[in-house]
């Protein structure tokens, strides 16, 4: 039997009842953080530089390669320099062009409003890792399989059936997760059409200050150097049209090398990785912030479409909310939870949705061959239009 109480010490737990005792079978924690990817190592370093205990479950050990454009908006640059971590001391390089073609060839260019930086995720997330170890966030590396809210208090458990509570846990395990089954978000019940394949190559011929991004028929994939000095080529496809090519190989032969842009970057860039990163089942649902009590972050939160290159920022900045949110509320002395979630899905709606919304009309704009030919030769025309498209699916440089 599980009762809740306050221990002496006046740290929330959740203990065992047996035989008249209280038998404590877990840690404390202010905050658990599921998933650590940049939502949740972004939300770890902030709430650690706050002098919070945190606790990171992440079930892959650092460094590992992840399936993204690793094309970084400027966007959150100031905000990670002011929690001590400096991307551009990587060597990420800095992108402020955009080459965007049609299947069929058709092209247009443009200077990039706020630009971004390039670099793998391999590093990113490996230097924010390391910037959390060393504000004393503690990790563990094994899968979170359960997030429970029983009476004010996160019971958070493991696939080694290990359990750990909290005051405050944030949701921030990706795109998709055993957990969301769980939660019984609505999301997770429907079919999802897409999936992303990702890989790095040697191609010295591709400039580092541009990112391009080109369409082929059921989708689109894109182009730009990281801080390896290898341009990763990583693309969403839908599954319709990927399921007739049945494999990677076949899909680049048959439909990607259709765009001439695509077709001489396949013939002349080498290959670094073994075989290509995919992954599958990618949704752009609408999702909920905030679910039984978890403030979900990133991807967990809601994807917005790669082609807009802004679900990275939006995912450190959604961590600076919940980081910030959740500050306010521990260090209050009558913390009220329901003013906490009801003013982090405010402000996360007021951030984020405008963008998610752009994107989605961009991403059906852009997978229509005949319009995306006609919405092309209309930015042709006009850079400002193109420009001003871009704008709208990303924020402002976050001042700190
Ligand atoms: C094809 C494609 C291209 C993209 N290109 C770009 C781009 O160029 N620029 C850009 O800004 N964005 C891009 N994005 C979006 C970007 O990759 C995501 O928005 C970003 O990675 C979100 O970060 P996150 O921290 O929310 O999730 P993630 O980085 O996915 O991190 C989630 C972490 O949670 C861990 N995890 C999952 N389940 C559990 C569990 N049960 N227990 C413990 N740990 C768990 C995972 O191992 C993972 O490390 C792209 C996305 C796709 C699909």
């Amino acid at each position: 039997m599980i009762r809740i109480r306050d221990n002496p010490d006046r740290k929330v737990g959740i203990y065992f009842y047996t035989r008249n005792t209280y038998l404590s079978f877990v840690s404390d924690y202010d905050i658990i953080i599921v998933g650590g990817g940049l939502a949740g190592l972004t939300a770890a370093i902030h709430l650690s530089k706050e002098n919070y205990k945190v606790l990171v479950f992440e079930k892959k050990a650092y460094p590992h390669h992840k399936v993204c454009g690793e094309y970084v908006s400027n966007e959150i640059i100031p905000y990670l320099n002011s929690l001590g971590v400096s991307v551009l001391d990587t060597g990420a390089v800095q992108i402020n062009n955009l080459e965007l073609s049609t299947a069929a060839g058709k092209v247009v260019k443009t200077n990039l409003p706020l630009g971004g930086v390039g670099i793998s995720r391999y590093n990113f997330d490996n230097l924010l890792y390391m910037k959390a170890v060393k504000n004393g966030v503690k990790f563990l590396f094994e899968s979170v399989i359960a997030i429970d809210y029983i009476k004010d208090c996160f019971l958070v458990t493991t696939e080694n059936n290990s359990s750990y509570t909290s005051r405050n846990t944030i949701g921030a395990y990706g795109k998709r997760s055993s957990l969301d089954k769980r939660l019984n978000r609505n999301f997770i019940k429907q079919k999802s059409g897409w999936l992303g394949v990702k890989a790095h190559y040697q191609f010295d011929e591709f400039p580092e200050n541009k990112v391009s991004l080109h369409n082929f028929n059921g989708g689109y994939g894109g182009l730009s150097k990281t801080e390896t000095g290898a341009v990763n080529f990583c693309y969403l496809a839908s599954y319709k049209s990927f399921q007739k090519q049945k494999n990677v190989r076949n899909f680049n032969e048959k439909i990607i090398a259709k765009n001439p842009f695509l077709n001489n970057f396949l013939e002349k860039a080498t290959p670094v990785f073994d075989e290509p990163l995919t992954i599958a089942q990618i949704s752009f649902e609408q999702k909920k912030s905030v679910e039984n009590h978890i403030i979900m972050c990133g991807d967990t939160a809601g994807l917005i479409h790669p082609l807009c290159g802004n679900g990275m920022a939006m995912a450190i900045h959604s961590a600076k909310i919940a980081a910030e949110r959740i500050h306010d509320y521990l260090k209050s002395k009558n913390g009220n939870r329901n003013h906490l979630e009801k003013s982090y899905e405010k402000e996360w709606d007021k951030t984020f949705r405008k963008r998610l919304w752009m994107g989605r009309q961009l991403q059906t704009l852009l997978l229509n061959e005949k319009m995306s030919d006609l919405a092309l030769r209309a930015v042709t025309t006009s850079p400002y239009l193109l420009r001003n498209l871009i704008k709208q699916t990303h924020g402002k440089p976050i001042i700190c």
